[in-house]
């Protein structure tokens, strides 16, 4: 009964709710894990198409993202989700219940379409599990202090999966379309190897780049909490697939230096030239940019080559460039001296390991690779499980494919 290695939550996203056949075989893979017996939770997406379903329709109405109505109707996709996998479960000859967020509840707080979970009542959960009935509990959503629903984010399943795993002192399976994490983008690299096991460090950076498998904000979540995630396919048979586990970095005893290989198009660079290193200058143009809602990635500063001024250099993604540029510009008219460039048609490669800390053979390959392949580096940053490199856009996919094979990830 204390056993909590032997709980379990799973989580099916909009593909795997996508209709009754695929709902069935959603089901059996939860009696399959109640056949290993494991005690098990459930948390639904709505069916594939319908979010966005229902905000054209609220749309139509007038009813835009971030209203507290629009946030009502797009709730009821998971909520028909829930009552349906509890009827496909009924059908497996298992106990279930629906559970929508307010009867938990699942409190959340922050604007509606963009809320966060403060907190989960584990009673009702505990006792369904306890009573051997299945508790199935509508995704994306959770109630406010106020007593309304509101939405957490496209994506937000993921969210509250590992809010109700947490709750429950849980595993917890995300089923998906894909099985598992890739060590880059298979469209790429068709050489491309599932990872078995990452931290969730290295996820939040995998996850960044092209599809999302996972939302950022339930990886942080489970970092936080120490929520051990899987990654599986729901395409497969039950027990079949072997998917991605997501760990604390702890957990990982033999590490691979290098994990993956992630990348993202569409970036842009800014330099911002003759900064007075001592006056709060650099300070002043982020809090600008932070005002102006503009997400800064790396950054670099280095003092000019003449005199006592310093460049500031960072990368934003090119649908914030405009925004950028003018925030910057006005900020910058009040220094005297300074002057500001921009550079288009970029892309971002990025090589991620938790076995990276303190390797600066990491950075040398990188930068010998590129080098070897004629790909001008552009701006180069590292953070504790990565180092990135701006490079040109068009040279983006050879980047990948030459650091994926340097890395030697496409070997098992
Ligand atoms: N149904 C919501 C969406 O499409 C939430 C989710 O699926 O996680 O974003
Ligand atoms: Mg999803």
């Amino acid at each position: 009964m204390t056993d909590t290695s032997k709980r379990l939550v799973l989580k099916f996203g909009g593909t795997s709710m996508g209709g009754p056949v695929r709902i069935a075989h959603s089901a059996s893979i939860v009696a399959a894990e109640v056949r290993n017996a494991r005690q098990v939770a459930v948390v639904v997406s709505a069916i594939s198409g319908e979010t966005d379903r229902l905000l054209t329709l609220a749309g139509e109405l007038g009813g835009g993202l971030g209203e507290v109505e629009t946030d009502t109707v797009l709730a009821a996709g998971e909520q028909v989700s829930a009552a349906l996998m509890a009827l496909a479960l009924k059908r497996e000859g298992l106990k279930a219940r629906a559970l929508l967020s307010w009867q938990l509840p699942i409190e959340v707080d922050g604007p509606p379409g963009g809320a966060r979970i403060t907190g989960i009542n584990p009673a009702l959960l505990q006792a369904c599990v306890r009573e051997g009935v299945i508790p199935v509990v509508a995704g994306y959503q959770g109630v406010t202090s106020e007593g309304r629903l509101a939405t957490l984010g496209r994506g937000g399943t993921d969210l509250t999966a590992a809010a109700v795993a947490a709750a429950l002192k849980a595993e917890c399976d995300i089923y998906t379309d894909v099985d598992g994490v890739f060590t880059t983008d298979p469209r790429i690299v068709p050489e491309a190897r599932r990872v078995a096991r990452i931290s969730h460090e290295e996820m939040l950076e995998l996850a960044a780049m092209g599809a999302k498998v996972l939302q950022t904000r339930s990886v942080e979540y489970a970092k936080a909490k120490g929520v051990v995630l899987r990654v599986k396919s729901s395409f497969l048979d039950p027990g079949v697939s072997e998917g991605t586990e997501v760990v604390p970095a702890a957990d990982i005893a033999e590490r691979r230096v290098v994990s993956g290989v992630a990348y993202a198009r569409d970036q842009a660079r800014l330099s911002v030239y003759g900064l007075d290193p001592d006056s709060g200058q650099a300070a002043d143009i982020f809090s600008a940019l932070a005002d102006a809602e503009v997400g800064v990635d790396m950054i670099v500063q280095a003092r000019a080559r003449s005199g006592e001024a310093v460049n500031l250099e960072f990368s934003v993604e090119r649908k914030d460039l405009k925004r950028a540029l003018s925030s910057v510009e006005t900020e910058i008219s009040r220094f005297s001296g300074t002057s500001l460039a921009h550079e288009t048609g970029l892309a971002k490669v990025s090589v991620v390991g938790t076995g990276l800390r303190g390797r600066a053979d990491v950075a040398r390959t990188l930068y010998d690779v590129l080098r070897g392949h004629e790909i001008a580096v552009r701006m180069v940053a590292t953070s504790e499980v990565k180092i990135s490199a701006l490079v040109e856009a068009d040279l983006l996919e050879h980047a990948v494919r030459a650091l994926h094979a340097a890395y030697g990830l496409d070997q098992a």
